[in-house]
């Protein structure tokens, strides 16, 4: 009954067992798995998973910290992907200045992420599919890009951890956020107000698998099942069952990603 809209099946920590890992998490109630890509590597291992096993999906992108290394003709590579059946997004993507190396090769690794950061959210609107945000230490340059590139291009944000503040400039700009396990976590007031305030109809839940596995699993190998703990700590800050909260978020990824049984 859960979605964990958020996994990283194709790092090498679940390359010795990620069969049972899906398996553990169908056992669970999990009852799909969105993969997210990270380079345009991982989107072509993800695409090959997701003909595997039909609880998986796919989102393909190029995260920020992978930009400066993607190559000239990403785009039309990106593209070529984005089309292919099993696909649901474009993901991860975005801005991430978090403990980037000293100026001038700060500066141009910014301008490298802008750039490629646009074209995907232009590649999102032109195929029609909604996007996957990874944001870090770089909020307001996110928000002008996306503001840029229109209403027509749909965005969650994902690992949300920002307060109630910035959560409601992006549920007034229509867009969605999903929540980590960082919202079991004690010392993380600001994500936990915001799962409490956020409308029902506005956000879903994710592992980010391999990290950020929830309490009392924090600080060991996170897995897709364990959306279901998120889910469960999300309902009692709520004052919600965790049924209610399973519904809702289920529902709300099922219509974003559009998918389909
Ligand atoms: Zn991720």
């Amino acid at each position: 009954m859960w979605i964990d809209t958020h996994a990283h099946l194709d790092f090498p920590e679940f390359s010795r067992d990620r069969k049972e890992v899906v398996a553990r998490a169908q056992a669970e109630g999990i009852e799909r798995i969105l993969l997210v890509a990270t380079d345009l590597a991982s989107s072509r291992t993800l695409l090959a998973l997701t003909r595997e096993q039909k609880i998986l999906a796919a989102a393909v992108g190029i995260h920020p910290k992978s930009a400066h290394a993607a190559p000239p003709d990403f785009l039309e590579q990106l593209d070529a992907l984005a089309v292919q059946e099993g696909v649901t997004a474009i993901g991860e993507i975005g801005l991430d200045y978090h403990r980037l190396p000293p100026d001038p090769t700060a500066a141009a690794e910014k301008a490298a992420q802008r750039r490629v950061f646009q074209a995907q959210l232009g590649l999102a609107r032109e195929r029609n599919l909604p996007v996957i945000i990874h944001q870090r230490a770089a909020w307001d340059d996110a928000l002008a890009l996306l503001d840029e590139a229109g209403d027509a291009v749909r965005c969650v944000f994902h690992c949300f951890g920002e307060g109630p503040e910035r959560l409601s400039e992006l549920i007034g700009r229509g867009h969605f956020v999903s929540f980590t396990g960082i919202v079991t976590f004690p010392n993380a007031p600001l994500a936990r107000a915001s799962a409490r305030s956020v409308p029902a109809d506005r956000f879903f839940v994710e592992t980010d698998c391999p990290f950020l596995a929830p309490v009392p699993y924090r600080g060991k190998r996170c897995e897709p099942w364990h959306v279901r703990i998120v889910g469960e700590e999300i309902a009692r800050l709520r004052g919600e069952s965790p049924f209610a909260v399973a519904e809702a978020t289920s529902r709300n990824a099922r219509a974003f990603f559009r998918l389909t049984d």
